[in-house]
């Protein structure tokens, strides 16, 4: 038996070795194996049996070592790792090390502990021997005899002062055992799940729910690859969706992947669909994945699922690539989120990769979310995925109503800038008197060199790419970072020729104390990524929250996901706009998706919320369209721009970006590069660039970025790669490709 391995060695090749007699019984593809390279030993993945066409077999050396005796990669995570790395321009040792945890790569074995019990009880004069001849003995009898579970043998032993002679004796004797057992490690078993309120019984679905879970039910009896698009408004009860889906699809004999954008950011989903789930099934309690877990307890997990003991993973992104068996369906939670994309190497996207990995599995695909991304959306529109729909609140309650504040007006009110409008501060001492809690939110997505009259709401954008110009301090100049077109930063507004003209966003901080100025008994929290450093700070913040501790709440939208706090009557979004200045063709689906979002933690409760934007563009449409939810009718105009343009949906980005100390040794090199692209694969790509990256310079070194927009990635990846190859870059010059980027910056 010869088989080829990938090995996990820093270079991307499929060597060939001999399989000893003693290894052949469960030796297969996706094994996990010890081979020698050089001199050294490597671990690698089984990629193909048989012998290699080009190397006398009988020259090959052996596989060294078998790890497990089931596959570590299943089939289809193996052809789905084929499949990233040609698309995502990666190499397949890379995507493999990625796909395999670091414990299981590092070749770690099961973790085990020793625990004791007693056998037999002793009667009186047995006892008073063993007393009198081993006083140690008939301290440990006396104690396992009071125990009614097997204790830990480590445990034990340091309690009472004892050696392993002494419990080995007993052992001997036949009075006490000891045996071996798998350590199970549940992440957040207590904690996390402490203070949330699990309904032990599912409720009865409404008509709407209804049609969604009967027409997943049928979707998956077909037992065939598909993808559903649930589209629900924010409290229509999607959760109860995934819950009945999951349920058939284990009731099947599947398996089940159920991602979230993050776990530590959505504690309460995770907390409520494992206790719903244990409730449920509770042979299949489910293995919760993310990146904060040790080596052992990712192990424990990725075993308890490569050998089928358990059949759920809740996770984030990585978990798409947990060796779940004979995986039936893969749900994909609030599937718009830019989080599901991975910003280092392999650069994947969460959500696609699991389209990709329903689609290898033969499995179903359900994707959730209240604002779907228009990629999605289009595929729906296209017939190619199902779509679902959940267009009421559970109990009929109402959308809260949304105020927009034109902060235009406000700042003429104010003589100058204020940071929260009158109509907010009123709303804030409202809630405050009556006990009830506010949170604000603030743009993460702030990015402060983009230009906005203060006075009319105008912001410079490029003609040719319908996104807002960079403003370059240095020079005083607005660049289309796209396109490369330029002209002087202008003096005055352009469109009302006032001088009011800021780039400027506003931090947490600053929020926090303008709250504090006009509510001065107000007890309230920071919640950013600064203030969160400390571990475990969050929960405890949430905590506080929860229990009433707090009034008002000030954070980035990282407080926004998934959270749902029955005495908060009042959100209040501080600065809508500065997502729609951000450089990138995706900035109002982004402010359409934050607006949304954040209108539906209010209300949650009996109670009636209400929500208050604060913006200088009350006309735009990702405004307007959020005042009513209406994803229909913004979808529908947004798309339209992106057909236009020939954006994504419609077209696949390839984003290309060049790092190095020297500025014009970047430009030169990109420009060479981009001529010898536009040569070879002209007839495949439309370029745009290079030019400077919107963020030009990072710690010292310089970007430019260069665009590919195509309908073939995966045939131009290999041309890139290939032209890549045989390009003379210079030693101190960085590039990247990023296909299908969420942050163009
Ligand atoms: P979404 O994820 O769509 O925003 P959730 O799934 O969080 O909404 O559901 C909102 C709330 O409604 C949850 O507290 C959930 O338990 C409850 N709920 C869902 N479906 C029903 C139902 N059919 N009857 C009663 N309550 C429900
Ligand atoms: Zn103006
Ligand atoms: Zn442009």
């Amino acid at each position: 038996m010869i088989v080829g391995v990938h090995p996990l060695a820093g270079f991307d090749k499929l060597l060939h070795y001999r399989v000893p007699e003693g290894l052949r019984a469960h030796m297969q593809v996706g094994s996990l194996v010890r081979v020698p390279i050089v001199n050294r030993m490597h671990l690698g993945i089984v990629g193909a049996i048989g012998a290699p066409s080009d190397f006398p077999a009988d020259r090959l050396k052996n596989v060294v070592e078998l790890l497990h005796p089931f596959p570590a990669l299943t089939p289809d995570l193996l052809s789905l790792a084929r499949w990233m790395a040609a698309y995502y321009a990666c190499g397949l040792d890379a995507i493999i090390e990625t796909m395999l945890p670091a414990s299981v790569r590092n070749g770690a074995g099961l973790k085990t502990e020793r625990q004791l019990s007693l056998v037999r009880r002793l009667d009186v004069p047995e006892l008073e021997t063993l007393n009198r001849r081993a006083p140690q003995q008939a301290k440990l009898y006396a104690f396992l005899a009071q125990q009614f579970k097997p204790q830990r043998k480590t445990l034990v032993l340091s309690r009472l002062g004892i050696t392993a002679a002494v419990s080995n004796a007993l052992v001997k004797r036949g009075i006490i055992r000891e045996d071996e057992r798998r350590i199970e490690r549940v992440a957040y078993a207590d904690d996390w799940a402490a203070g949330e309120i699990v309904a032990a019984l599912p409720p009865a679905l409404n008509t709407e729910q209804r049609a969604a879970s009967d027409a997943m039910a049928a979707a998956l009896k077909e037992g065939t690859f598909g993808v559903s698009l649930l589209h629900g408004i924010t409290g229509s009860g999607k959760t109860e969706i995934y819950l009945h889906a999951i349920h058939d699809a284990l009731e099947a004999g599947g398996g089940v992947i159920f991602l979230v954008p993050e776990v530590a950011l959505t504690p309460q989903t995770v907390a409520r669909l494992r206790g719903r789930l244990e409730a449920l099934i509770p042979q299949h309690g489910a293995v919760v994945w993310h990146s904060h877990l040790s080596d052992g307890e990712r192990l424990d997990g990725w075993l308890a699922l490569a050998t089928g003991e358990k059949r759920i993973v809740v996770g984030a992104r990585s978990a798409i690539f947990a060796p779940v068996q004979n995986l039936r369906l893969i749900v994909v939670d609030e599937e718009h989120e830019p989080a599901y994309k991975q910003d280092e190497t392999p650069r994947y996207h969460g959500r696609d990769v699991a389209v990709m990995r329903a689609k290898l599995a033969g499995a179903h695909c359900l994707l959730g979310s209240a604002t779907p991304s228009l990629e999605s959306f289009l595929n729906a529109q296209n017939g190619r995925y199902r779509l679902l729909q959940l267009t009421q609140r559970i109990d009929s309650r109402k959308l809260p109503d949304i105020d927009i504040v034109d902060m235009r007006i406000e700042i003429m009110r104010a003589r100058g800038l204020t940071t929260l409008s009158r109509r907010l501060v009123d709303a804030m001492r409202d809630r405050h008197e009556k006990r009830e809690q506010t949170i604000l939110f603030i743009n993460r997505r702030g990015y402060s060199s983009s230009m906005l009259c203060s006075e009319c709401g105008h912001v410079e954008s490029c003609e040719h790419c319908s996104i807002a110009m960079t403003y370059h301090r240095h020079d005083e100049r607005l660049r289309c970072h796209l396109c490369g077109a330029e002209r002087p930063a202008p003096v005055r507004c352009p469109k009302c020729g006032s001088i009011k003209i800021r780039w400027r966003g506003l931090g947490t901080q600053r929020v926090e104390e303008a709250v504090k100025r006009v509510l001065p008994h107000a007890r309230i929290e920071r919640m950013d990524t600064d203030a969160m450093t400390k571990k475990n700070r969050f929960r405890e913040v949430l905590a506080q929250f929860r229990a009433g501790k707090i009034d008002v709440l000030v954070g980035t939208q990282m407080i926004g996901k998934g959270l749902d706090f029955p005495n908060v009557t009042l959100v209040g979004l501080v600065d809508a706009d500065i997502s729609m200045h951000v450089p990138d063709f995706r900035a109002n689906e982004r402010t359409f998706q934050l607006l949304v979002q954040v209108a539906g933690r209010a209300g949650r409760g009996d109670r009636a919320g209400e929500v208050v934007v604060q913006t200088f563009t009350p006309q735009a449409d990702a405004i307007q369209f959020s005042r009513h939810a209406d994803y229909a009718g913004f979808a529908a105009g947004e798309l339209k721009v992106r057909q236009d343009f020939r954006y994504p949906p419609y077209r696949h980005l390839i984003q290309h970006v060049f790092r190095g100390p020297n500025p014009e040794k970047l430009q030169f090199f990109a420009e060479q590069w981009a001529r010898k692209v536009e040569q070879a694969l002209g007839n495949l790509v439309e370029l745009r660039g290079p030019a400077p990256s919107p963020i030009e310079k990072i710690k010292d070194e310089y970007r430019y970025q260069l665009w590919y927009f195509t309908a073939q990635v995966t045939k131009v990846v290999a041309e890139l790669t290939k032209l890549r190859a045989e390009f003379a870059w210079p030693d101190d010059m960085i590039q990247v490709i990023d296909v299908d980027p969420v942050s163009l910056m």
